[in-house]
């Protein structure tokens, strides 16, 4: 039984050894649990790095350029991807043979993911470029954000493969023989023509025609529809700031797709996404590496001092503000809170070596005198500030800038004897 064990754990050893092929995920980079959105996002990393275009003359690229695109495809498909995580290459391999086979060409899977015709060279035209804003709020620019955004991209129809038709026959244009282009004679003068080139109105300049349409892209071999894409925001990025998706605008079967350039704005703060720290952001603004904050002070704190406030930053830490008894704040008056600013943008980004520095806060502060007050409280302030000038030598009367009141009569006869 134990000698039967043993025999069996050598012969998958051995086994191991004679496929060692490289396992899908770890070519991949993802653990076997990866969605199939990360599967995608990998292979749409790995064949752009390992295409060989990119990399003219190393073998090393090329091979993992084919590796990445035979992990693709295994695993996309939820048939072979459950064949692969139960029985492995050999398994994949037997399926493949006994019916179904794959598409072998990496050149070709990559040209329906991104368009064109799988290669960046050799004269396939390139499509626009496709520039998108993405507003951030500035939370997100704080603290950095892994999330997404939708755009209505035009992708090669997967139903026809970019071909346009439904039962993939296509047939070369008789009317241009498929050149796409045709020769029109005009005449000029008797026995005198000029030859003008046209683009061929019968296949539209494509030099294929189709009998049968596909109907999910009515002949059109592209559809324009709602994609995810995923977006990292490093901390403290710039407002503005431009992330470069290669080669992933508009495909086409006609062109290799353009580049998506999405510039971040910042937009106003957004209540309704999660935000434990309650903190919204709306009194904080942004210049470059700096916050500016508005405090509003009474008059008595201003001007006796004693008072604390907290302000909650954008992650949620507090910032303390406050003045002990007897310091007074002027209106207009600017604190500078050091590193209490941004994040400073750098390329090492969360990485563990990186410790990161920030910018400066302002803090303005706003003195708001009373317009009312008890009656009482009037009267209080009103004797003594009377009676503080009294005590330093303000002529109450005079100072007040009333009239003197009538000469009191000097003769003493001049009292009122009635
Ligand atoms: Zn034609
Ligand atoms: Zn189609």
């Amino acid at each position: 039984m134990l000698l039967h064990g043993a025999v069996l754990l050598l012969l998958c050893v051995f086994a191991q050894l004679i496929h060692c092929a490289e396992d899908f995920y770890k070519v991949l980079g993802i653990d076997r649990q990866a969605s199939d959105k990360q599967i995608k996002s990998a292979y749409r990393q790995l064949s752009k790095k390992y295409h060989p275009d990119k990399n003219p003359g190393d073998d090393t690229a090329q091979s993992k350029f084919v590796e990445v695109s035979e992990a693709y495809e295994a695993l996309i498909d939820p048939e072979s991807r459950k064949i692969y995580d139960q029985y492995g290459h050999e398994g994949l391999k037997q399926h493949s043979q006994g019916g179904r086979s794959q598409h072998h060409d990496p050149f070709d899977l990559f040209s329906r993911f991104f368009g064109g015709g799988g290669h960046y060279q050799r004269g396939t035209p390139r499509g626009h470029n496709i520039e998108i804003k993405v507003g951030i709020s500035l939370r997100d620019f704080y603290n950095g954000r892994e999330t997404e955004f939708q755009w209505d991209k035009q992708q090669i129809c997967e139903e026809c493969d970019g071909t346009g038709s439904s039962d993939g026959v296509v047939e070369t244009c008789h009317h241009c023989k498929g050149h796409g282009v045709r020769i029109i004679k005009h005449q000029l003068a008797p026995g005198m023509f000029q030859q003008v080139q046209t683009q061929c109105d019968a296949c539209g300049g494509r030099g294929k025609t189709i009998k049968h349409k596909c109907p999910i892209c009515r002949g059109e071999r592209v559809i324009r529809k709602p994609t995810t894409v995923s977006l990292k925001i490093d901390r403290g990025a710039a407002r503005d700031s431009r992330l470069v998706y290669e080669n992933e605008a508009d495909a086409s079967p006609d062109w290799i797709a353009g580049d998506l350039i999405v510039t971040l704005t910042e937009k106003e703060p957004d209540m309704e996404t999660e935000n434990p720290d309650h903190v919204d952001g709306t009194f904080f603004r942004r210049k470059g590496n700096d916050l500016f904050w508005r405090e509003v002070l009474s008059l008595r704190e201003a001007w006796m001092g004693d008072w604390t406030r907290n302000i909650t930053h954008l992650d949620g830490h507090v910032v303390r503000l406050g003045r002990k008894r007897g310091e007074v704040v002027q209106p207009g008056h600017v604190d500078t809170v050091e590193n209490e600013g941004m994040p400073i943008w750098s390329e090492e980004g969360d990485s563990v070596y990186h410790k990161f520095q920030f910018g400066k806060l302002y803090v303005e502060y706003i003195v708001v005198l009373p317009d009312q007050m008890a009656s009482g409280m009037e009267k209080d302030f009103w004797s003594m500030w009377q009676k503080w000038r009294k005590e330093i030598g303000v002529d109450l009367h005079k100072d007040s800038g009333r009239p003197d009141p009538p000469e009191p009569s000097s003769s003493p006869e001049g009292k009122d004897e009635l």
